[in-house]
C-alpha cells in the first residue's frame, strides 16, 4: 500500500510557505534527491526578508546616524544638521529586498524545486489545493510541510483598532509620522519605538504590563527603560488601550489610565499569531495548541502522519534562525541519512533597540528559580567613544555563573554591538565553558568586548 501511494504522488514533498523555514526545507530536501514543490502566496523570502528582520535592521541602521552626527562634534567636526529623506530610504530598502527575493527564488530554482506563486490549502493528508492566477489546481505529495509563519495580532474587541498600523505596514509608509504611539512591550514594540525616535518621530510607548521585555534579565530591562526615556520616548507602563478614534486626521487613543494621547499614527505591536487560518487543518485533524500553533514533536511531525510543520507556525521559537534550523533538520531527517532534532535551549538573541540588547542563556532570576546558586558579575561603564561624543548612556555587561562549578549560565549585554558580541559568546556557553575559561583569555584592548574576560569580582 505504502509504495502504491508513493507512486501516485506528484511530489515527494510539498512545502506551503516560502519564508525562512519553508525555503530551507525545500532546498535541502531537493538536494537530498526528493521531488519538491513549494507555494508562496506573497513574496519569496517570507517575513524575515520582506517585512521583518531585514527591512527592520535597515531602518535601525538608518536611525542611528543621527546620534553619530551629534557625537562627531565631540571629535572636532563642525555641527551638521543633516536633512533626511524617508522616501529615499524606503526606495533603497525596496531595491535590497527585491535583490534578496530574487536570490531566494533563484536558489530554489537551482536546487530543482518547483515554485508556485499561489495560496495553498490542504484538501486531505496528501493533497494540496493551489489557488493560482489561472485557476485552482490540486497536486498530491507524499509529505506536506506547513511553514506559513505568523501574522501580527489585532485585538478586534478594541473599537477603532482598524485605524492602527501593524509592523507589516511600517516599511512602506508614504511619510514618516510626526507623532506615533507604539502599543506593546515585546521586542518588536521597543525596536520600532527606538528606530522611529532615531528617525525623528515623537514616540509614545504604551504597554499594559508593568515591565518591557518581560522574559529578559532585569538589568537589561531596567537599563533599556532608562535609555528609552533618556532619548525622549514617553513610556507609559500599566496602560491599556481602550479605543482609537479618528479626529481631524489624527488618532486619539483612549486609555484605561491617564489622559488620552493624540498622535498621527498608531503602531500595534502586541504579538503575532501563528498563520493557520484557511489551511484546512481542523478538517484534517491537525492538532493545534491553545495559541493556535501547530503541535509538533522534536522532529516537526504533526498529529497527522504525512503532515509536518516548521517555523513560527509551530510557536516554538519565533525567530528566523530557529525556522531555518527546523527546516534543515526536517529535510535531513526525512530525506537525508540522519535524524536531526533541533536544540532550542541556549538560543542567543538580540533586540535591535538603541542601545542594543544581546542575551544568551538564563537570566539571573531564571537561574535562581531553577535552583542554581549563582554569582553575578556585572560592569556598567561609559564607552570611550561617548566620553568625547557626549552620549551619557552606560553599557551594561553581565555574567550569570553557577557557584561551585563556575559554569556560565547566562550572558547579557546592553550597549553597542551587543548582538554581534552575544553571537560569539554563545559559543563558549554552548560548549559548557566556565568563568575561569573566560578569565584565561587575554583581552583585546581597548574594546568593549574585553570586559567579558576582565570581570574580576562578583557583585552578588
Ligand atoms: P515566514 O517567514 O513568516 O514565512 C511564511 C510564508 O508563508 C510567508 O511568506 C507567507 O506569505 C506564506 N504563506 C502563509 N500562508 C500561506 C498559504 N496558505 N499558502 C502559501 N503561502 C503562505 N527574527 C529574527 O531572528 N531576528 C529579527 O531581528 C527579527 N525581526 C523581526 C521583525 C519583525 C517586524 C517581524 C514581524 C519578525 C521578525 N523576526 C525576527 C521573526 C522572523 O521574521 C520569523 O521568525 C521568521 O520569518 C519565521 O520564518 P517562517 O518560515 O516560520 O515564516
Amino acid at each position: 500500500m505504502g509504495s502504491d501511494v508513493r507512486q501516485r504522488q506528484d511530489y515527494d514533498l510539498f512545502v506551503i510557505g516560502g519564508g525562512s523555514g519553508g525555503v530551507r526545507a525545500a532546498r535541502i530536501a531537493a538536494q537530498h534527491g526528493a521531488r519538491v514543490a513549494i507555494a508562496e502566496s506573497s513574496r519569496w523570502g517570507g517575513t524575515c526578508v520582506i517585512r521583518g528582520c531585514v527591512p527592520k535592521k535597515l531602518l535601525v541602521i538608518a536611525s542611528r546616524f543621527r546620534e553619530s552626527f551629534a557625537a562627531a562634534t565631540g571629535f572636532g567636526y563642525e555641527k551638521v544638521t543633516p536633512s533626511f529623506d524617508w522616501r529615499a530610504l524606503v526606495a533603497a530598502k525596496d531595491r535590497e529586498l527585491t535583490r534578496l527575493e530574487g536570490l531566494y527564488a533563484a536558489n530554489l530554482d537551482a536546487a530543482g524545486v518547483q515554485r508556485y506563486a499561489a495560496r495553498a490549502e490542504l484538501i486531505d493528508a496528501h493533497t494540496v489545493r493551489l489557488h493560482l492566477d489561472e485557476g485552482v489546481r490540486d497536486v498530491r505529495a507524499n509529505r506536506i510541510l506547513i511553514a506559513t509563519g505568523g501574522r501580527p495580532r489585532r485585538d478586534a474587541r478594541i473599537p477603532g483598532i482598524e485605524l492602527a498600523r501593524v509592523s507589516d505596514d511600517m516599511f512602506d509608509l508614504e511619510t514618516l509620522p510626526r507623532r506615533i504611539a507604539v502599543i506593546g512591550g515585546g521586542y518588536i514594540a521597543v525596536e520600532f519605538a527606538c528606530l522611529l525616535r532615531g528617525l525623528g518621530c515623537e514616540v509614545t510607548l504604551l504597554h499594559r504590563g508593568d515591565v518591557l521585555l518581560r522574559r529578559f534579565d532585569a538589568d537589561l530591562r531596567d537599563g533599556l527603560l532608562e535609555a528609552l526615556q533618556a532619548q525622549g520616548i514617553a513610556v507609559r507602563l500599566q496602560t491599556g488601550l481602550r479605543a482609537i478614534r479618528a479626529e481631524d486626521g489624527a488618532r486619539v487613543l483612549d486609555l484605561d489610565r491617564g489622559n488620552a494621547v493624540t498622535v498621527d499614527e498608531v503602531l500595534l505591536a502586541t504579538g503575532r499569531d501563528p498563520a493557520t487560518a484557511g489551511l484546512g487543518l481542523e478538517a484534517l485533524g491537525v492538532q493545534l495548541d491553545g495559541d493556535g500553533a501547530i503541535v509538533v514533536d522534536a522532529r516537526s511531525r504533526t498529529s497527522v502522519a504525512s503532515v509536518y510543520a516548521v517555523g513560527d507556525v509551530t510557536g516554538r521559537l519565533p525567530l528566523t534562525p530557529a525556522a531555518i534550523r527546523e527546516g534543515q533538520a526536517f529535510a535531513d531527517s526525512e530525506f537525508g541519512d540522519r535524524i536531526v532534532e533541533v536544540d532550542h535551549a541556549l538560543a542567543p538573541t538580540a533586540v535591535f533597540t538603541t542601545p542594543e540588547i544581546g542575551t544568551v542563556g538564563l537570566s539571573e532570576a531564571e537561574a535562581r528559580e531553577r535552583g542554581h546558586t549563582v554569582q553575578i558579575y556585572r560592569a556598567r561603564f561609559r564607552p570611550l567613544r561617548d566620553m568625547l561624543g557626549g552620549n551619557p548612556q552606560r553599557v551594561m555587561m553581565k555574567l550569570v555563573v553557577e557557584q561551585g562549578s563556575e559554569r556560565l549560565l547566562g550572558a547579557h549585554m546592553l550597549g553597542p554591538e551587543a548582538g554581534e558580541m552575544i553571537q560569539l559568546l554563545a559559543v563558549p556557553l554552548q560548549m559548557g565553558a566556565t568563568k575561569p575559561d573566560l578569565d584565561a583569555v587575554l583581552a583585546v584592548h581597548p574594546t568593549l568586548a574585553e570586559e567579558w574576560v576582565t570581570l574580576r569580582k562578583p557583585v552578588a
